[in-house]
């Protein structure tokens, strides 16, 4: 029998938690926590691809640039999710084959730089939505909209940001090369933080200002390389209906029917737990067998299903 092909997300907010200064020592210790999981399940056979949310870590990255603008010409926000695979794709990578080292496994890991299509004329580029980058006050704000083309939003808290558009992901730029790999027997680190968005102009590629959805990315990647099981991790173990209130339910398992009504019935906040069900659906919906959504502390638990959420057919 040939071995499951299985793609997990790390969640950015759970590399770097909300609780946490967001230094080096933090992120890779959170990180090493999440591999040795990991490691379980390629034991079990899984072949696995990771991919990982980037919010906390390309945040950083993009007001590092903004600060330092007078100094060193800034980067648009591409290259910054370009810079953000690295970082934490050398974290994941690092701790994978130490990992590796200490159980005797010998398998190659390597992160690839990925693109991830989206549609030029997507509805998300008339509004965008996603904050990103250092808060400002109206005048600040007002200066930065006029000397460059950003969009500039103001919060609740009268403060002032930029948003930047979180259009679909189409396909995997570099899929073909994701899959040989993985054919060949590789740990595979891809599409970081939703993947770098491009669009294409003829046979060109163009890299965008613009942040997609890394649920919605990690479904796009395990239907363009045919795996079997998709599992979010997070950090919450299980997901809830009315979540937060007191008919709070926790859910062991969802049939992709009572997955699509509770999305339809609003169970799941925008922005968090509703990109990781759409995910799952969709998943499902194209080819795939299994969607699990469970904490980063728990993959292998959640595989085995005495853990997480499972959504199956
Ligand atoms: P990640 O970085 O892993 O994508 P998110 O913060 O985007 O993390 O999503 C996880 C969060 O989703 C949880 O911490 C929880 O607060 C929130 N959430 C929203 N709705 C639900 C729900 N119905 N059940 C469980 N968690 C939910
Ligand atoms: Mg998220």
């Amino acid at each position: 029998m040939k071995n499951k092909t299985l793609v997990v997300a790390l969640g950015g907010n759970a590399i770097l938690q909300a609780d946490e200064e967001g230094t080096y020592r933090e992120q890779l210790s959170n990180v090493q926590k999440a591999v040795a999981e990991i490691v379980n399940l390629i034991k079990e056979g899984y072949r696995v691809v990771i991919t990982h949310g980037n919010g906390p870590q390309v945040g950083n990255l993009y007001i590092q640039n903004s600060l330092a603008g007078e100094v060193v010409p800034p980067m648009p926000f591409d290259v910054c999710s370009a810079e953000s695979q690295g970082l934490i794709g050398y974290f994941i990578q690092q701790e994978m084959q130490n990992e590796l080292a200490k159980n005797d496994i010998h398998i190659p890991v390597v992160t690839f730089i990925t693109q991830v299509l989206v549609e030029s004329d997507d509805p998300a580029f008339k509004n965008p939505t996603k904050p990103i980058g250092p808060f400002h006050n109206k005048r600040e704000a007002d200066l930065l909209g006029q000397k460059t083309s950003f969009v500039m939003k103001e919060d609740s808290n009268r403060r002032w940001r930029r948003v930047i558009p979180s259009p679909r992901p189409i396909s995997i730029v570099e899929k073909e090369i994701i899959k040989k790999s993985i054919a060949d027997g590789c740990i595979v680190i891809a599409a970081g933080g939703g993947g770098i968005p491009v669009i294409k102009k003829g046979k060109e590629l163009i890299g965008i200002e613009a942040v997609i959805d890394k649920d919605l990315s990690a479904c796009c990647l395990g239907i363009d390389i045919n795996a079997e099981i998709l599992l979010i991790l997070t950090d919450i173990e299980k997901v809830a209906l009315n979540y937060n209130t007191s008919d709070q339910k926790w859910i062991d398992r969802m049939s992709l029917e009572e997955a699509k009504r509770y999305l339809e019935q609003g169970h799941f906040k925008e922005g968090s737990m509703k990109p990781k069900i759409e995910a799952g659906v969709r998943f499902l919906e194209n080819g795939g067998e299994r969607s699990i959504i469970g904490s980063l502390l728990s993959a292998s638990s959640a595989v085995k299903d005495s853990s997480g959420t499972t959504i199956t057919l």
